[in-house]
C-alpha cells in the first residue's frame, strides 16, 4: 500500500467530494464505498460491503485484518454527506494559499476517511499490526442518525475494546470526548375546523394548542447541564379565515444524561394528556430516537489521555471538548465501549457552504492518529 503523501492525499480528496453522496444518495455513497475497498484491498486487509436490506441508502465498508470481532481499535467513520445532489457542481474542490480545502464533505467526512485510510496503510507497510485486531467501519448513514445501519453497527461493535470516531478535530484542533443525546419529536395537533367570521365559538384551534406546547417545551430547556428543546418547524392550518383543524412541529431535544431525558420526556407526555384551548385541541408526540448520550467514563478519559500524551510527544497540543451534535461514537459508548471522537485533522463547518479543512493538519494528525492505533494493539490490556 501507499505510504502518506500530502500531494496524493489531495488528489484523491479532490476525486472523493466532486460528487455528490448525500446519505439518500446510495449510488454516491457506494461509490466512496468502492473507492476505499480498491484501496485497502491492496493491502493485508479484508473488505465486505454490507448492505443493509430494504433500506433506500448504500452500502457499509467494513475493513478489517482478522476474521475476529474483539478488535484492539475499531475506527469509525461515515461516507455520506449531509446535503443534497446538485451541491458538489455549485461548490467543487478548491485550494487556497493557506492550504484551506472546500468543498462537500471535506472534513465531514471524506478528509478524515482518507487520512484513516493512509494511518492504516502505513501501519500495515510496517508490519506494526500483523498480530493485531483492527477494524475500520465506514458507515453509509451517518448523518441520518445511522437510521438503518444503526443495527449493523452495534453488532461490528459489540467486542471491540475501543472505540475512535475519525471525525474531524473542531476549528481549535480539539478533540471530542462527550457527546449530547439526541431525540426527536414530531407533534401533531387536531382541532375542530369553523369559519373564522360566522362560528369560531365552535372551532378549537390546532394552531393555538400547539403554541401553548411550544411556550411549554422551549421552557424544558436547561442549558446550565446541556439540555435543550428545540422547536424547529411547524406547519399547519387552512388559511387566516379558518379555524385551525390540524397543525404540525418537529422537536429536537438534546440531553447529557438519561435522567435529563426522562425529564423532558415525561413533560412531554403529561402534556398530552391535557388540552389548553377551549373545544378540545389535542396534541400527541411521536417519539423518534436518534442518539443516546456519549458520556466520558473513566475508560474514556483513560483513552483521551493517552492521545493527549502521544499528541505532546509529538508537538501537538489539544484538549478535549462536549459537544452537543450526535456521532456514531453516541451509539459505541452506550454500549460500554471507551470512546472518543475528532480524531481526524482539523476542519469546520459541516452541513453548509462553509465547510473547510486545514490541510497542515492533515499529516500530523494522522501520525497521531497512527501511534494511537499501534499503542492500544500493542497494549492490549491497556
Ligand atoms: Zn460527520
Amino acid at each position: 500500500m501507499e505510504n502518506f503523501s500530502l500531494e496524493q492525499y489531495l488528489k484523491y480528496l479532490q476525486y472523493l467530494v466532486n460528487f455528490d453522496n448525500g446519505s439518500m444518495n446510495a449510488k454516491g455513497v457506494a461509490r466512496v464505498a468502492d473507492f476505499f475497498k480498491e484501496k485497502f484491498e491492496e493491502g493485508p486487509w479484508k473488505c465486505e460491503l454490507i448492505t443493509i436490506e430494504g433500506a433506500p441508502v448504500g452500502p457499509c465498508l467494513k475493513v478489517s485484518n482478522t476474521p475476529d470481532d474483539d478488535y484492539d481499535v475499531l475506527l469509525l467513520g461515515h461516507m455520506d454527506t449531509a446535503l443534497p445532489d446538485g451541491e458538489a457542481e455549485k461548490r467543487p474542490y478548491t485550494i487556497d494559499e493557506n492550504g484551506i480545502v472546500r468543498g462537500v464533505g471535506v472534513s465531514d467526512m471524506k478528509g478524515c476517511l482518507l487520512s484513516t485510510y493512509f494511518a492504516l496503510a502505513e501501519l500495515s507497510n510496517e508490519h506494526r499490526l500483523d498480530h493485531a485486531k483492527v477494524c475500520f467501519l465506514l458507515n453509509c448513514d451517518e448523518e441520518t442518525g445511522s437510521r438503518y445501519s444503526g443495527p449493523t453497527l452495534r453488532k461490528i461493535a459489540k467486542h471491540a475494546k475501543h472505540v475512535i470516531v475519525v471525525e474531524a478535530a473542531r476549528k481549535t484542533g480539539d478533540m471530542v470526548k462527550e457527546r449530547s443525546g439526541v431525540a426527536d419529536y414530531h407533534l401533531h395537533a387536531t382541532g375542530v375546523s369553523a369559519h373564522a367570521g360566522v362560528n369560531p365559538q365552535d372551532g378549537s384551534s390546532a394552531i393555538n394548542e400547539l403554541a401553548e406546547w411550544i411556550v411549554r417545551l422551549h421552557k424544558l430547556s436547561n442549558y446550565a447541564v446541556g439540555t435543550s428543546v428545540n422547536v424547529g418547524i411547524i406547519k399547519g392550518g387552512k388559511g387566516s379565515n379558518v379555524v385551525a383543524p390540524e397543525a404540525d412541529a418537529d422537536v429536537d431535544v438534546r440531553f447529557k444524561t438519561q435522567a435529563e431525558f426522562d425529564r423532558v420526556n415525561n413533560a412531554i407526555r403529561e402534556l398530552e394528556k391535557q388540552s389548553f384551548t377551549p373545544g378540545g385541541a389535542k396534541v400527541t408526540a411521536e417519539y423518534r430516537p436518534n442518539r443516546p448520550p456519549m458520556p466520558c467514563t473513566e475508560k474514556t478519559q483513560k483513552l483521551a489521555d493517552l492521545i493527549s500524551k502521544l499528541g505532546k510527544e509529538q508537538g501537538l497540543s489539544f484538549g478535549w471538548v462536549a459537544t452537543g451534535g450526535g456521532s456514531d461514537g453516541n451509539i459505541t459508548a452506550d454500549m460500554g465501549i471507551p470512546t472518543v471522537d475528532g480524531v481526524g485533522p482539523v476542519g469546520a463547518g459541516g452541513h453548509s457552504a462553509a465547510e473547510w479543512l486545514d490541510s497542515k493538519s492533515v499529516e500530523p494528525r494522522m501520525r497521531l492518529l497512527k501511534s494511537t492505533i499501534a499503542y492500544l494493539c500493542d497494549h492490549p490490556d491497556f
